[in-house]
């Protein structure tokens, strides 16, 4: 194990806010480095410096966490891909990747697992079995890598959660479980999201909360709540995308023909950096500990986020100084005043 900082996880939660940043699966297949559809996160091996730089991009931007890309780098989805064959050399192969970037940084290193599509509620004996056996396969090679916490997240259902938490304390790691948030109020083994995740928090989960699926908006009244019923850290990185009371998720959302936006018709349902900002700054009002943003998130999101926090990071050496354009500036020489009165119609 490499001692890459001597601020683990739980002493940053102490202190304050940690933020965090993922949506590496969905920035990666933009980038054109991930198949739309499996999302089996293939570029880990294929193009391992495409991994680094949008590591390298959050941390620049203010993530303190290095997340390693093994979302779906498990032994069912692998298979759909024909790679199962790579399952070992992925999983150590994305810590490595998260692990040199960190050292550039002070970031931490999370491992990550996330739902198997294996946990069936119908038979709970049979496939608890085979997801524990899957997270124990993923996070015995993070652990020789070397992690700092578990990030367990996506969780559709309590029950295989529970089992990821159990994986996680087995190996004496901080564990952070967050759910996914596709139903209305409840996981799909029907527990209220608030109760899961108190089950979780008296379990032992030294953080708690959602992740995915829901914008800012649609998130926040249940973090709301989550807070209010557990008195361990509690973790809200949602989707940058506008959500609302009618379309709670971005899997819900429609487009002006009525087609189903997600994944690939999301672009006009995207949050601008300010709205993302905005969502950071509620979050630390209503005292959640880890902030962070998932699928849809990008570097000048992360950055937003980190400046409304109160933060200095790498990456503000470049941000917006609109004074100092030739015409949005506030000393709009004579000759640009056309543009101007052009551009606003
Ligand atoms: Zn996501």
């Amino acid at each position: 194990m490499s001692s890459r900082t001597n601020r683990g996880i739980l002493e940053r939660l102490k202190n304050g806010v940690v933020q965090g940043a993922e949506g590496y699966v969905f920035e990666l297949e933009r980038r054109g480095y991930i198949k739309a559809g499996p999302y089996v996160p293939e570029v880990v091996l294929d193009f391992p410096e495409a991994v680094k730089e949008l590591h390298r991009e959050f941390l620049r931007a203010g993530s303190e966490v290095m997340v390693a890309l093994t979302y779906y780098a498990h032994r069912e989805k692998l298979k759909d891909v024909g790679r199962e064959n790579d399952l070992e050399f992925m999983n150590r192969q994305a810590v490595r990747l998260a692990n040199e970037v960190a050292r550039e940084g002070d970031a931490l290193v999370a491992g990550n697992i996330c739902n198997t599509w294996a946990y069936d509620p119908q038979n709970v004996k049979e496939s608890s079995r085979v997801v524990r056996m899957m997270y124990e396969e993923q996070l015995g090679w993070a652990v020789e890598e070397g992690i700092d916490f578990v990030i367990s997240e996506t969780n559709d259902y309590l029950g295989e959660a529970l089992i990821a938490l159990e994986v996680i304390k087995q190996l004496k790691l901080p564990a952070m479980v967050t759910l996914a948030s596709v139903q209305q109020n409840q996981t799909r083994d029907g527990y209220d999201y608030v109760e899961a995740c108190k089950i979780l928090a008296d379990q032992g989960a030294d953080i708690v909360g959602l992740n995915c699926d829901r914008g800012p908006e649609t998130m926040l009244p249940i973090i709301e709540n989550i807070r209010s019923a557990v008195s361990c850290y509690v973790a809200a990185q949602p989707v940058p995308y506008k959500t609302d009371t009618r379309y709670p998720t971005f899997e819900s959302l429609r487009t002006d023909s009525g087609e189903q936006a997600f994944p690939l018709l999301l672009e006009p349902f995207l949050c601008n950096r300010f709205e993302m900002a905005d969502f950071a700054r509620k979050a630390q009002a209503i005292e959640v500990n880890y902030i962070g943003i998932c699928c849809g998130g990008a570097p000048h999101y992360v950055r937003a986020m980190a400046e409304a926090l109160g933060r200095t990071v790498r990456s503000s050496k470049y941000s917006p100084v609109l004074e100092l354009h030739p015409v949005l500036g506030a000393h709009v020489e004579e000759k640009h005043k056309t543009f101007l009165a052009d551009w606003k119609g």
